[in-house]
């Protein structure tokens, strides 16, 4: 089964975003549990929890159809100790947030080595930030997302989430996102079924399918291996619906979230409908 949607509004409060996930149309959803541009936010009450968990039970998400997404300020992988450690606390909370709410995944951004370290000290960092995070929390998956390896940006090539993954200690509880937008800029061709065999057969050999916990279906602004992030609308962009044609026959999507961050919400209920269909799924 083909769990689809989008990365939704939570504005008002989390337990909105169920609604606004049902009003497009979605199977799946995306979230910030708190403002993605701050460091802090009040905790979550109790009777907050208990509306996203009725609202979700009411229409039908489970925690496997929903990919939260932490804050952009985290940087798992920094330099200094202290805004690295300052990264972690912030992790924490976030991991704490989606316990709290019954989730079971927690999307984020390997992080950046900002060029004062070399990319496999950072990625040792993030490995460390993951293991100090996940001994205090309970239940919640750490997903790393692949990235379009802008600027010091870590996670541009499978190799750098395999090389996390390998320094994680539980394995149970670390996943990735693979971001088909982000693929594609890194150098991984997605254009059309044969080079998406190639690129998933890629990811099957340096990382695995089994780590695989969600997806961001997004096409790209800039040309392949511009390394330069630039989501646009299915199809409006340089990887075109072969791409995401062939994602959607393919049982090795099944059951994660495959969650749009295209550019222009209101075709989100066109893109899911033609995702859908593609999927073989009626409305
Ligand atoms: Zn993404
Ligand atoms: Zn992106």
């Amino acid at each position: 089964m083909k769990y689809i949607g989008a990365h939704v509004s939570a504005s008002g409060g989390v337990f909105n975003a169920p609604l606004n996930a049902v009003e497009i149309g979605a199977t799946a959803f995306a979230l910030f549990t708190k403002n993605q541009k701050q460091w802090k936010a009040a905790p979550l009450t109790e009777e907050v929890i208990e509306k996203f968990k009725q609202n979700c039970q009411k229409h039908n998400f489970k925690p496997e159809q929903i990919l939260p997404h932490d804050s952009y300020l985290i940087n798992l992988g920094h330099p200094e100790t202290e805004k690295l450690e300052k990264s972690q606390t912030a992790f924490i909370d976030e991991l704490q947030r989606c316990q709290q709410l019954g989730l079971i995944y927690l999307n984020f951004h390997p992080g950046s080595h900002l060029k004062q370290i070399s990319e496999t000290e950072s990625l040792s960092r993030v490995a460390d930030s993951i293991n100090l995070a996940l001994a205090q929390t309970s239940d919640v998956i750490a997903v790393i997302e692949n990235t379009a390896g802008q600027g010091s940006n870590l996670g541009y090539r499978f190799e750098h989430l395999a090389e996390i993954i390998a320094q994680v200690e539980d394995k149970n509880r670390v996943g990735v996102c693979l971001d088909t937008c982000h693929t594609f800029v890194s150098g991984y061709d997605l254009r059309g079924a044969e080079l998406c065999e190639k690129t998933f057969a890629e990811f099957e050999r340096v990382v695995g399918f089994n780590y695989l916990k969600g997806m961001h279906i997004n096409d790209s602004k800039t040309p392949f291996e511009s390394r330069v992030d630039r989501h646009a609308p299915l199809g409006a962009g340089e990887i075109g619906w072969d791409c995401f044609k062939y994602i959607m026959g393919d049982e090795r999507f099944d059951g994660i979230p495959l969650v749009l961050e295209t550019t222009k919400p209101e075709l989100w209920p066109e893109e899911i409908a033609e995702l859908k269909r593609l999927a073989g799924l009626s409305d």
